[in-house]
């Protein structure tokens, strides 16, 4: 059994969901969708309003977005019978909604609404499935994806309601359920934050010990470099998971890092396939090391660094216990680190906190900041005893001013810091140094 999980844009279309449904006929699998593009994003902005206490506005967004999918149903399926069931699901789910305009509105109802996405996507696929004849039964992820006391997957939970629900519909063709939803410790509706259908994938892949975990997009693989940025980028044919977990952290939008953990502990391949182009081999993700080989260059940006000096710090113990402390007295995590005898330089993503963090740290030194940076990572099979790639990234930025240089936090990666308007040029100069022999 494979589990195939579809994202947004592979079920945003009529058409596009006829593909999926033609995709996932031929196998008894679990397929995993996630809410139509942009759905979850008009969820967000109904409950915004919400919370505003503004009932017409949430209103304004819940039709337009109910527009859309009354015309989807007209557009999914053939038959008038079904074009009924379809639009009778749609109000169902539409009406619910409408309800929230009129109680209080706390973080109990935003999930709740938030949940609705993966539920008229999931329905509708459902309904089209059975109108083309082929008996899907539904997992409802409501019924077996739970979270613990500390909001973490509950594998043993999962397992188990996921095994008797398969045997409960042991006639399926095949399985189909909702991504990114799940109930928390205390039974709520709740969810594993944006972009967690991979999660959900990833989760129960585990769960039913599956042969393959599949991640259907609309690229073919992930690519070698940022295709935005660099021209005649390349889709990597295998990657580790460590690699692949780097470069979903480090702004490879195309796989969410949350994926990588479950598929990689109980060994299970994940494959990242096309819609567009089912036949392409796009790219696998396993525990085996493709020798000495840079695999791939990713970009994460909107960095700010933040370097502490200190004279004291020769010799002095628990100087950078007090400056991690800091960070995550304002839960500001770090991404990059580099230290030296006299200082420290830290990176960080999110810059809420900054003031207070600055204020905070020069008890300890003369601190600087620096805005606008980016991480530049390249991944490949990078172990210590390797000889040159050091070499030949450093040559490929030589006129380029690097901030941080990271390397030897794990065997898979070297992390650089540049300003963004060197962006671009440094990922261009890597890929023709590192990839094009140039
Ligand atoms: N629909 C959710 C989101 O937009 C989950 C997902 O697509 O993975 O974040
Ligand atoms: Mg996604």
């Amino acid at each position: 059994m494979k589990v195939l999980k579809f994202g947004g844009t592979s079920v945003g279309s009529a058409g596009r969901m006829r593909d999926v449904a033609r995709l996932i006929a031929g196998g008894r699998n679990i397929v995993v969708l996630s809410a139509m593009a942009g759905t979850t994003n008009s969820l967000v902005e109904i409950s915004e309003y919400l919370y505003k206490k503004n009932p017409d506005g949430a209103n304004e967004i819940i039709n337009k977005l109910a527009v859309k999918y009354y015309e989807h149903v007209e557009a999914l399926f053939c038959t008038a019978e079904y074009r009924q069931r379809g639009r009778e699901l749609t109000a169902h789910y539409f009406d619910y909604m409408r309800t929230f305009t009129k109680d209080l509105f706390t973080l109990f109802e935003e999930r709740v609404i938030l949940a609705q996405g993966e539920l008229i996507s999931t329905g509708l696929m459902h309904l089209y499935l059975h109108e083309q004849g082929i008996n899907a039964a539904m997992l409802p992820a409501l019924d077996f994806m739970r979270t613990d006391k500390n909001a973490e997957p509950d594998p043993v939970y999962i397992k188990d309601r996921l095994m008797s629900l398969l045997k409960a519909n042991e006639g399926a063709d095949l399985f189909i359920t909702q991504g990114y939803i799940c109930r928390n410790a205390y039974g709520e509706v709740d969810n594993l934050q944006r972009g967690g259908s991979d999660y959900t994938a990833s989760l129960i892949g585990a769960a039913v010990h599956a042969e393959e975990i599949q991640i259907w997009t609309d690229i073919d693989g992930m690519h070698n470099n940022d295709p935005r940025y660099v021209e005649g980028t390349r889709p990597v044919r295998h990657l580790h998971f460590e690699e692949a977990a780097e470069l979903a952290y480090f702004g490879a939008k195309i796989l969410h890092p949350t994926c990588i953990l479950p598929a990689k502990l109980s060994n299970i391949p994940v494959r990242l396939l096309n819609t567009m182009q089912p036949e392409a081999a796009g790219t696998l993700i396993s525990n085996a090391t493709d020798e000495g080989r840079v695999k791939a260059i990713a970009a994460k940006d909107n960095i700010t660094a933040i370097k502490i000096k200190s004279g004291r710090m020769l010799l002095a113990t628990g100087f950078l216990r007090k400056v991690f402390e800091t960070f995550e007295n304002y839960q500001t995590p770090i991404d990059m680190v580099t230290t030296s005898e006299v200082g420290v330089s830290c990176t960080i993503d999110n810059r809420r906190r900054l003031d207070e963090i600055v204020d905070d740290l020069k008890k300890y030194g003369t601190v600087t900041v620096d805005d606008n940076m980016v991480i530049i990572c390249v991944v490949g099979d990078m172990k210590w005893e390797n000889l040159g790639f050091e070499a030949g990234i450093v040559n490929a930025l030589k006129d380029i001013p690097v901030r941080m240089i990271s390397y030897g936090g794990s065997n898979y990666n070297v992390s650089l810091l540049v300003r963004s308007e060197d962006k671009q040029r440094a990922l261009r100069s890597l890929s023709d140094f590192l990839f094009n022999n140039k």
